[in-house]
């Protein structure tokens, strides 16, 4: 058992296998989530669960793996909670949060003598599981050193630069990441349409130069086997696009592709259930492949385009 006392809010998909690895590792973690049935999970795996996120402040290091910046806010302004939080503890946000809002709220926890250091993570529920994710780490030098041991049980450890800067790049890369995944899906759908075997495209495409995270991990392991169960849900990561597009705008980048993705991910989000799996959108595309959309531009027939005509139709094929 180490002597660092950690409170875990938020145990959900992504908190609850965090916060078992932490347990594994020797941690007392006292733990809460408004879900009753994510307090007895943890209960299961030797956590101290708590009724109330103000009992799992009272710790050296309170890690949060919450929806998003409002959700963090709302629970750290707590007055039970802020009574809780002395001086000295250390505020580890691992949640995909807005990088300004965390700035902000550094700020302010600070005036009391409470360190924050901005922690999110990619890999997935498996790299939680496995501890394999990829922790892109805001703060300052102290602070980070002093997260450090308990970060780097749950996967690598990368510093990102000041406060913020983790939550910066985790909505960029996720930005990314979705916009690959929509031009990842539609050429899939074409190569099967035009008679390719899917598993035979991606081998080659992760030899060339379009492979991808979609390519080499969520195409081969959740759309293709048919489960779209990745446990990354597609309403979070329209949230972090609309990050990273807000940011941009925010630092003078204008996000235009970025723009066009998120308005194809919503029309996605308005149709689907509000707990889909991000990974739908992949069938959602196959779905309403033919029919264009308002960011479409005019189609164009350009000489010597090959006849697929006899290709199986592409409406409907996963
Ligand atoms: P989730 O919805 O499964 O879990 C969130 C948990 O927070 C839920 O159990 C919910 O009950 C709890 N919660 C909500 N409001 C609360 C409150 N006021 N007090 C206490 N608990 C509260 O979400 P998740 O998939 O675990 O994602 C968590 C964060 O990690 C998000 O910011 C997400 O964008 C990010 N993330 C998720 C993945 C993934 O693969 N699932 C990967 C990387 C990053």
């Amino acid at each position: 058992m180490t002597g660092t006392s950690i409170g875990f809010i938020g145990l959900g998909r992504m908190g609850l296998p965090m916060a078992a690895r932490l347990i594994k590792a020797g941690y007392r973690v006292r733990g809460f989530d408004l879900a009753k049935d994510a307090r007895s999970r943890l209960a299961a795996e030797g956590g101290d669960a708590v009724d109330d996120a103000a009992a799992a402040a009272a710790a050296d290091i309170v890690v949060l793996m919450l929806p998003d910046s409002g959700v963090v806010e709302h629970v750290l302004g707590r007055t039970d909670v802020a009574a809780a939080l002395d001086e000295g503890t250390l505020v580890v946000d691992m949640s995909s949060s807005e990088p300004l809002r965390t700035r902000a709220l550094a700020g302010k926890l600070g005036q009391r003598g409470v360190g924050l250091v901005d922690a999110p993570v990619s890999g997935g529920v498996r790299g939680a599981e496995r501890g394999t994710l990829t922790i892109m780490v805001g703060g300052s030098d102290e602070q980070i050193v002093r997260a450090e041991p308990v970060l780097g049980t749950l996967g690598t450890v990368v510093r990102a630069g000041g406060t913020g800067a983790g939550h910066a790049v985790k909505a960029l890369n996720n930005l990314m990441s979705a916009t690959h995944l929509w031009i990842t899906s539609e050429a899939m759908h074409a190569g099967r349409a035009f008679g390719i075997d899917p598993e035979v495209m991606l081998a080659i495409v992760n030899g060339s130069s379009g492979r991808s995270g979609s390519t080499d991990n969520k195409w081969p392991n959740f759309i293709l086997p048919g489960g779209y169960d990745s446990g990354f849900a597609l309403r979070l990561m329209l949230k972090d696009m609309r990050i990273a597009a807000d940011l941009s705008r925010a630092v003078g980048v204008e996000p235009s592709l970025g723009d066009d993705a998120i308005s194809r991910w919503a029309a996605a989000a308005d149709e689907l259930a509000a707990d889909a799996d991000h990974t739908e959108i992949a069938r959602w595309i196959a779905d309403h492949a033919g029919e264009p959309t308002s960011a479409e531009p005019e189609a164009t027939s350009p000489a010597g385009t090959a006849d697929v005509s006899d290709a199986p139709a592409s409406r409907g094929i996963l």
